[in-house]
């Protein structure tokens, strides 16, 4: 017998029916003897109902009252899915976020989590009951609701397996695992049975969707054992098989996947490029251009900066392209005549692609064969940036697909196994 926590997202609570197949699903874990967490998302689509009725009636919704609404898509689900259990003679209870509790801060809409209180649900696992808890909603410091968010209760599902530190956190989701890239763009693309937590983080980071970057970074500080499988599949398909099926991040590398170059081809479209010009070469002109784009609260990604010719140099970095438009007033604003710079030039139309992979410790001329890759597609790189495992570039938004799709050629990633 073990403690597993469960956590199905939005398409999988996507229908009265998809319900009741998780609670078949649940059922069957059940009664091989386990003692089951589940966490589900809202409905699909609920969230992004909800959030559009508050911005009906308050166009920059008020962070309090938005998650007030925002929280209630779990609600129903962990009220549905109870339900479900008990129609099919599983005994089960639901829980709000606040009942847990699952403290947080109080930064509303993108709160974290702080303390997990396993009292209430452990006492109900000891009875035998199936315990639901919603995920993506918690309780700040004076008792008002709070969401992580969005996409956080893959956060809320890992931070609870921590708390109650279960033997494996289960993510049920609409694909069957982690793959080298999105599918959509390379129908070649591989389902990798294994990632490093190292490898995921990257991904995660760098523009895989799959998992919520902050339940991964949750995942490797309390070393989880989360494996990303399908909710899809038949409920009650055999629970070994099952068990084996989807990507579990491990914490440890084996051979196998030291021998792989690289295993994933990551990829966003959601950054701009911003290009300060002719700034002066002196000590603290980065400081005075980065740091009123941080007092506006906007991240900075990739910077480069070049070597200086005549005393000046050009100031490259890429932020958030929902941030472009304001980052370019504050540059305009309250940097260029200060630093003496240039003109500020911008380009929203740009695209990141990475190649990630811990096998690029120990091979060397990984950045040379993509970067011959790309000149062979005749795709210009407008920037680079490399981590131990990871190599980025910004390329022009148009050659994303047949950037990712000559790496993964070229990385041989369709072939490993
Ligand atoms: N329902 C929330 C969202 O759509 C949280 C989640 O699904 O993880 O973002
Ligand atoms: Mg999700």
């Amino acid at each position: 017998m073990a403690l597993i926590v469960h956590k199905y997202g939005g398409t999988s609570m996507g229908s009265v029916e998809r319900i009741r197949n998780v609670a078949q699903r649940v059922a069957k874990w059940h009664q091989a003897g386990h003692q089951l967490v589940v966490v589900p998302s809202a409905m699909s689509g609920e969230t992004n109902r909800l959030i559009a009725l508050a911005t009906q009636l308050q166009p920059q919704p008020d962070p309090r009252e938005l998650d007030m609404i925002a929280s209630t898509g779990e609600q129903v689900s962990v009220g549905l899915l109870a339900m479900a259990l008990k129609a099919i003679g599983v005994e089960a209870v639901s829980y709000a976020g606040w009942q847990v509790p699952v403290r947080t801060d109080d930064a509303h809409t993108k709160a974290r989590i702080e303390s997990i209180d396993d009292a209430r649900v452990r006492a109900d696992l000891d009875a035998g009951r199936v315990v639901i808890v919603a995920g993506f909603q918690g309780v700040g410091t004076n008792g008002d609701i709070t969401t992580l968010g969005r996409g956080g209760s893959d956060t809320s599902a890992v931070a609870i397996a921590a708390a109650l530190k279960a033997e494996e956190c289960l993510i049920y989701t609409d694909v069957d695992g982690v793959y080298t890239t999105d599918p959509r763009i390379v129908p070649e693309a591989r389902r990798l049975p294994l990632i490093t937590f190292e490898e995921m983080l990257e991904m995660a980071s760098l523009g895989s969707k799959v998992l919520q970057i902050r339940s991964v970074e949750f995942a490797g500080k309390y070393r989880v054992k989360t494996r990303v499988l399908s909710s899809l599949t038949p409920p009650d398909m055999p629970l070994e098989v099952e068990m084996a099926s989807g990507t579990l991040i491990t914490f440890e590398e084996s051979q196998a996947m030291e021998k792989a170059v690289i295993s994933g081809i990551a990829f966003a479209r959601d950054e701009a490029k911003i290009t300060v010009m002719h700034v002066p070469d002196l000590p603290g002109v980065a400081y005075q251009i980065l740091g009123p784009v941080a007092d506006a609260n906007i991240d900075v990604d990739m910077i480069i900066q070049n070597q200086s010719v005549d005393g000046s140099t050009d100031f490259s970095f890429t932020v958030p392209r929902a941030d472009y438009q304001k980052a370019l007033e504050v540059l305009n604003l309250k940097v260029r005549g200060k630093v003496k710079a240039g003109d500020i030039v911008g380009d929203p139309k740009i695209a990141k692609v990475s190649v990630v992979g811990i096998g690029m410790r120990s091979h060397v001329g990984i950045a040379s064969r993509m970067f011959r890759t790309l000149s062979e597609e005749g795709i210009n790189i407008q920037m680079i940036s490399t981590s131990e495992i990871k190599i980025s570039v910004v390329i022009e938004d148009k050659y994303l697909e047949l950037a990712v799709r000559a790496l993964h050629k070229a990385f041989d990633l369709e072939q490993q196994g």
